[in-house]
């Protein structure tokens, strides 16, 4: 749905994109995870090319944007909603006057037009709310204002640029809640940038990791997990590092609840302490982290059991 090839910006000598290969699949929530300059906005205000990148290309819905002028881009953008962190709404307009504000842009006449703005309302959980100022309500409905107003054209994609950070952990919970139940029933594609690990773990069914102006790992949440080495592996399950001499970290997909651990004790005659670990509920399905030290018995012919059964084991030196 989305593929950003070969992005690079440039901000006179500073580098805020530097090679980006992005690919969000239809019906995904794909996030982007990294820290402050990352260059994570300059990513997503290229993607709707608010900001006209200095090379390469982005498809949106299989129209390359980079090559249209732009009016026909106008036109483009509409398939393309966006949210902001801080809301970016119209104090001297009502909640739905923000709303409407995109469909008399788009010439939608009066009536059709209040009929999409009550529509969309419901649909955000703001029903009633139509003739209240902005500055009457909370975060999370101001959120809600900015989600309605982002899907006024009934767009195929939704750009998120930190639409949480504002917001309380409880906010920020229902308003990811609401994202992930317009993916499930508008079928709409999401692309949102975070710094905060938890939205990742919440709603992303796949993350890019970017820092200074590249993405470093990108693909589908139990799969980077599965890759040892991962990045996203050591931020979502952190460990002291370096890891201790003769410690064994082992990395589970799958389901957590299987027994592999008393198998391991029953099986190979071995003892095992608990240096550190967690378990994990991801959008993807669960995944844990252990560090242990196996002593005694077949330690070794232990470890080649665990990696036989799928788990990613690094051996500390
Ligand atoms: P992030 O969203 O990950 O915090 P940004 O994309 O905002 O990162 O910024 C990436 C880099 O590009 C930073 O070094 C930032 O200072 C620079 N940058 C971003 N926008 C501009 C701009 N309009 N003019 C000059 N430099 C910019
Ligand atoms: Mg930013």
């Amino acid at each position: 749905m989305i593929q950003a090839s070969g992005l690079r910006k440039h901000y006179g000598d500073t580098v805020a994109l530097d090679g980006v290969d992005l690919h969000v699949r239809e019906g995904e929530i794909h996030g982007v995870l990294g820290q402050s300059g990352a260059g994570k906005s300059t990513l997503l205000r290229c993607v709707n090319l608010l900001e006209r990148p200095t090379a390469g290309t982005v498809t949106v819905a299989g129209q390359d944007l980079t090559a249209l002028g732009e009016r026909e881009l106008n036109r483009a953008r509409r398939n393309i909603g966006m949210i902001h962190q801080h809301f970016a709404l119209l104090s001297s307009r009502t909640v739905a006057g923000n709303v409407a504000f995109p469909l008399e842009v788009m010439g939608v006449p009066r009536a059709e037009r209040e009929r999409r703005v009550a529509e969309l309302l419901d649909l955000v959980g703001l029903e009633g709310r139509g003739a209240d100022r902005p500055d009457r309500l909370s975060g999370g409905q101001k959120q809600r204002v900015g989600i309605a107003r982002a899907l006024a054209g009934n767009p195929a994609v939704l750009l998120s640029d930190e639409a949480t950070s504002a917001l309380d952990p409880a906010t920020t919970e229902s308003i990811l809640a609401l994202l992930k139940r317009l993916n499930a029933e508008l079928g709409l594609t999401i692309l949102l940038i975070t710094h905060e690990m938890n939205v990742i773990k919440n709603v992303c069914d796949s993350v890019s990791i970017m820092a200074r102006g590249r993405i470093e790992e990108s693909g589908a949440i139990a799969d980077l997990i599965s890759t040892p080495g991962s990045r996203l592996t050591r931020e979502i399950f952190p460990l002291p590092e370096p890891a201790p001499a003769g410690s064994v970290t082992l990395t589970f997909t799958g389901d957590p609840r299987r027994a592999v651990v008393s198998e391991l004790i029953r099986k190979f005659d071995v003892d095992l302490s608990i240096l550190g670990g967690s378990i994990e509920d991801l959008a993807g399905g669960a995944a844990g982290r252990l560090r242990v030290v196996l002593d005694g018995g077949e330690a070794t012919a232990a470890l080649a059991y665990l990696r036989e059964a799928g788990v990613i084991i690094e051996e500390a030196a």
